[in-house]
């Protein structure tokens, strides 16, 4: 049984429009056809009696709503527009489960045992073929209907809300045009995340790091004294960093460094990683020990020198780091009542919060070191980036009246 149709039509209609963004293009919007979601919205949001500030040029749409209360500062929502590159967002058909019943050909409980808490809600999946998009399209549903209710409910009072739909997320760009002045909002939410109840404020320092090691291609039958293998030394590199110390051996606050990729002959050697760490002593400390290890081996075989042979007058080991982005937490520190606001609100919704560091990034990182604090709400989409994506209807609801809650917060005092 499907209830709130008004959420669902609005999810069912986003979905089915290819958003996908692309890692190729250099532009912004990276898709054209991004657009074609964007103009909808637009136009939907002026139906609904938001004032829409549409940034064309660069496919970011602003919108605003004046408050009824006595609260006058404005609070933001923020969803993207694309899908991920990893998995098509063509032809998107989906496929509503009423009252799911823990069977389903797709999704499988032995493939997603989680699957077992959502057993008597209506879901929305896939035919397998595609993502679903409910990443981030039921946000954008979710934040539709929270602006259509308050324009339903003049009596009830809410704070200025400012809205901004993004485009090019899934590709890091999604704040690479984002005007905060147009935007308007001091503090605002992303409505990116997944499971009714998470709420994310902390995320990722990260930094990539290039290793290149310079070698000497000698032809092997006169090499003994004189080559320098820089794949073989690159291996020795690699070799002398925490082996459990990867992606595929930690979670939670456990850091990593990441050997992305790797290619080489005997000349020269690259080797590029990425290193992630929450606290920023031990982030620093990653960094020294990438700069130590290169700085172990040139001292060990001489720098510019192995054997007695200089190596085209370089270092033989040589690091270059480059800062990518840095945990919003830092800035969230002084922002918390945005994160005791939404775990109130859950509370009353009969929800319990939990709060999870994120592994990676988000666009509301970004935003909060560009002075929008912005932690990232739940929206009750699973399986993201996946032919497995599916949604909860009822957890979309719950999301869509946390929302409400949140715009009101503060404005009836
Ligand atoms: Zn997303």
């Amino acid at each position: 049984m499907i209830r709130n149709t008004k959420l669902v039509d609005r999810f069912l209609r986003y979905v089915k429009i290819d958003t996908q963004s692309s890692e190729e293009a250099e532009e912004q919007p990276s898709t054209q056809k991004q657009r074609v979601l964007a103009d909808l919205l637009a136009e939907e949001l002026e139906a609904l009696g938001a004032a829409v500030d549409y940034d064309r040029e660069h496919c970011y749409i602003y919108a605003s709503v004046p408050g009824n209360g006595t609260a006058d500062t404005a609070l933001g929502f923020i969803a993207h527009m694309d899908t991920s590159p990893a998995v098509s967002g063509a032809g998107v058909a989906p496929r509503i489960i009423g009252t799911y019943d823990g069977t389903d050909e797709i999704l499988t409980t032995e493939d997603f045992p989680e699957l077992l808490h959502h057993i008597g809600e209506d879901l929305i999946a896939t035919d397998g073929k595609t993502l679903l998009g409910a990443d981030d399209k039921a946000g954008i549903a979710e934040i539709m209907n929270m602006l259509e209710y308050f324009f339903e409910h003049p009596e009830i009072k809410h704070r200025p809300i400012r809205v901004a739909l993004t485009p090019d997320e899934e590709i890091g760009r999604g704040t690479e045009n984002f005007d905060v002045a147009r935007f308007g909002a001091a503090q605002a939410y992303t409505v990116d995340g997944g499971k009714l109840g998470v709420i994310e404020y902390e995320c990722f320092h990260a930094a990539a790091a290039r290793v290149t090691v310079s070698g000497r291609s000698v032809h092997t039958g006169d090499a003994k004294n004189r080559m320098i293998n820089a794949v073989r030394l690159a291996m020795e590199y690699s070799a002398m960093l925490p082996e459990a110390e990867t992606p595929e051996h930690t979670e939670g606050y456990e850091g990593f460094y990441h050997l992305d990729k790797i290619r080489g002959d005997v000349e020269e050697a690259v080797l590029d990683y990425i290193l992630r760490d929450h606290d920023r002593e031990k982030f620093q400390a990653r960094k020294n020990v990438m700069l130590q290890n290169a700085d172990y081996m040139n001292r060990k075989y001489g720098s510019g020198n192995v054997n007695g042979i200089n190596v085209h007058g370089k270092e033989l080991v040589r690091v270059e780091i480059r800062d990518q982005y840095s945990n919003m937490a830092e800035i969230m520190k002084d922002h918390m009542e945005l994160i005791t606001n939404a775990e109130d609100a859950l509370r009353s919704l009969g929800v319990e919060p939990v709060t999870e560091p994120i592994r990676g990034g988000t666009d509301g990182a970004a935003l909060s070191f560009m002075g929008v604090p912005c932690p990232n709400l739940c929206t009750g989409g699973y399986n993201y980036h996946s032919r497995y994506e599916y949604a909860s209807v009822q957890e979309m609801e719950k999301t869509a009246e946390l929302l409400i809650l949140l715009a009101k917060a503060e404005s009836e005092g």
